[in-house]
């Protein structure tokens, strides 16, 4: 498990392209900038790590694509100290980013496979969410309600209505929603019973799968 300067080239070149495409929150490019990861992915695809490019994880699931990483976590606009849940840990990357900017992160992946092996790596890596969940993100996670922001990383065909009551006012849902592309949909609460919506662009993720039992 290293890191070397080569490595680190590679980054500050991927983060020139993110800029290039349009990433302009700069504790998002640093957090971009730092995290290896290339340790995110099994040691014989290393080379794809900072190619601006979506890669298959175990349990025929992907890392998202950097940029989609970077564009999501803009959105969220992260505050340190911001409670944000995540649906859909798989590698942890996009967990790693949040732990970068200083939130306290619950994470929730449904894949035991994944979730498992995704532990078993933060713990050699120091990453530390304040929870990690293996189950159903559809729910949310409401015993720790309310949260400064959700971030969901699967396209979700609809929006579960859990998420969007489990979210602070003022607090910001960032979700791809829609089956064989999503839009990724910006939701800002702005009351109790409000919400602003917006739609950013169409992107493709693996899906959201909903646990019917
Ligand atoms: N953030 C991850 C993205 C992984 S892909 C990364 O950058 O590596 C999306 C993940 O969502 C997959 O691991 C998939 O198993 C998980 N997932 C799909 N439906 C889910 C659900 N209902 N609850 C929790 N996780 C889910």
């Amino acid at each position: 498990m290293k890191d070397t300067h080569k490595h680190r080239g590679m980054r500050n070149k991927l983060v020139e392209l993110l800029e290039a495409k349009g990433i302009q929150d700069k504790k998002v490019l640093n957090a971009i900038r730092t995290i290896p990861r290339h340790l995110f992915l099994d040691s014989s695809f290393e080379d794809h790590a900072y190619q601006d490019k979506a890669f298959p994880i175990s349990a025929e699931q992907t890392i998202s694509q950097p940029y989609t990483v970077a564009f999501q976590t803009e959105l969220l606009q992260v505050k340190p100290n911001d409670k944000i849940l995540e649906i859909g840990t798989g590698s942890g990357y996009q967990t790693a980013v949040l732990l970068h900017l200083k939130a306290r992160v619950y994470t929730i992946e449904r894949q035991l496979e994944l979730f498992k092996k995704t532990r078993l790596f933060f713990n050699k890596m120091h990453y530390r969410p304040k929870k990690m969940i293996f189950g159903d993100g559809y729910k949310g996670l409401p015993e720790e309600a309310p949260f400064d922001s959700i971030i969901v990383t699967a396209g979700a065909p609809e929006v579960p209505k859990p998420l969007m009551s489990q979210l602070k006012v003022g607090g910001r849902l960032v979700i791809p929603v829609g089956t064989d592309e999503q839009v990724m949909t910006l939701f800002v609460r702005k009351s109790e019973k409000e919400f602003e919506k917006k739609e950013l662009g169409a992107f493709r993720f693996v899906p959201l799968l909903e646990d019917k039992n």
